[in-house]
């Protein structure tokens, strides 16, 4: 887990800490002499799908902790190293969003909605927040909203019977705005805690899709839109969440297939991105493979 993006940025902080010190010894730091140590760091972390603006923020933060400093030669390898830490961790100061609390506080039922591309994860992620919210002793519902892609009702369903979690579903081709409606009225006549509504797959161009969605959310409200991206997909993990955060508002995103990504660094240009909780990464197929984000264990990881 993370293995790339660790590797990357050991090297580079050892490399830039390096070059500062042996620059240092000769004079005072310039801009000029950092643009060169720090020339092919975006490279890089690029490489690892950190998003440019990050990098460049990494490298922004770097120049103002370096340059026309004289810094002692034992001190350059900790400054820098508590930069990109530093750095980090101000990408990653996101509001923050206590799934748990949040419903306990919240109005019942609370509708969660799952947002994504086709194959993100979603229902795979959704059925993984059902197992831990009963695991915390909510009651949940699901309610079958990707009434469009073959077999979708039928593996929500086969989720649903094996946590023991009832399935609201129509026909295929049937309203989402409506299924979702339904289980919605279906968990406040049982008192049922969650509604945990599955969406289509879509993308920016489906845009009867995004009008779809846009109604589900008109029609429903849901309390929690969480969009669900899959890591492996890189930098194209920017544009997915501007456009589920222009279309409908993200409320919260979580990454699944961290088990099987070594890079990572689009965590972090999400982050930057929308500036939004992220809630879970879900680090395998089973339903116990899903951690709570945190932040300071994540870049404990990378760095
Ligand atoms: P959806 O189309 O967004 O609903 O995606 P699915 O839930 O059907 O997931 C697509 C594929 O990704 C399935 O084969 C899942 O088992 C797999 N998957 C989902 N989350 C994870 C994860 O965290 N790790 C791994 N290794 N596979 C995952
Ligand atoms: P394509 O023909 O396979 O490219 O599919 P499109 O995305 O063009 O969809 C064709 C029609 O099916 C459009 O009117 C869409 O609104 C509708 N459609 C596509 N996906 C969904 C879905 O998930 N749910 C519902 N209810 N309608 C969908």
């Amino acid at each position: 887990m993370f293995g790339f993006l660790k590797k990357i940025f050991k090297r580079k902080i050892r490399e830039v800490a390096k070059s500062v010190t042996k620059k240092i010894l000769e004079k005072k730091l310039s801009e000029k002499d950092l643009e060169e140590i720090l020339g092919d760091l975006e490279i890089s972390l690029l490489e690892a799908d950190v998003a440019f603006e990050v990098s460049e923020k990494i490298k922004e933060n770097l120049k103002k902790e370096l340059v026309g400093k004289s810094v002692k030669r034992g001190r350059v390898k900790q400054i820098v190293l508590k930069t990109f830490k530093d750095t980090l961790l101000e990408i990653l100061n996101l509001p923050k969003l206590d799934l748990v609390k949040f419903i306990k506080k919240s109005k019942k039922p609370v509708l969660i909605l799952f947002l994504g591309f086709n194959g993100s994860g979603k229902t795979t992620s959704l059925a993984k927040v059902g197992y831990f919210l009963q695991k915390k002793g909510f009651s949940c519902v699901f309610a079958a909203g990707d009434s469009f892609r073959a077999a979708s009702i039928e593996q929500l369903e086969e989720h649903g019977k094996r946590l023991g979690i009832k399935v609201i579903k129509h026909r295929y081709g049937a309203d989402s705005a409506a299924v979702i409606f339904d289980a919605k009225k279906h968990a406040e006549t049982r008192k049922i805690d969650v509604v945990l509504a599955d969406t289509a797959g879509r993308t920016h161009v489906d845009r009867n899709l995004m009008e779809e969605l846009k109604k589900v959310c008109r029609v429903n409200k849901p309390d929690l839109k969480v969009l669900v991206i899959d890591s492996l997909v890189g930098n194209d993990a920017i544009p997915q969440a501007k456009m589920f955060n222009e279309a409908v508002g993200v409320d919260a995103v979580m990454f699944t297939k961290i088990d099987i990504n070594e890079k990572g660094g689009c965590i972090l240009s999400v982050a930057h991105t929308i500036k939004k909780p992220i809630l879970f990464l879900g680090t395998g197929q089973d339903y116990k493979s899903l951690k709570v984000f945190d932040a300071q264990e994540f870049i404990k990881k990378i760095i």
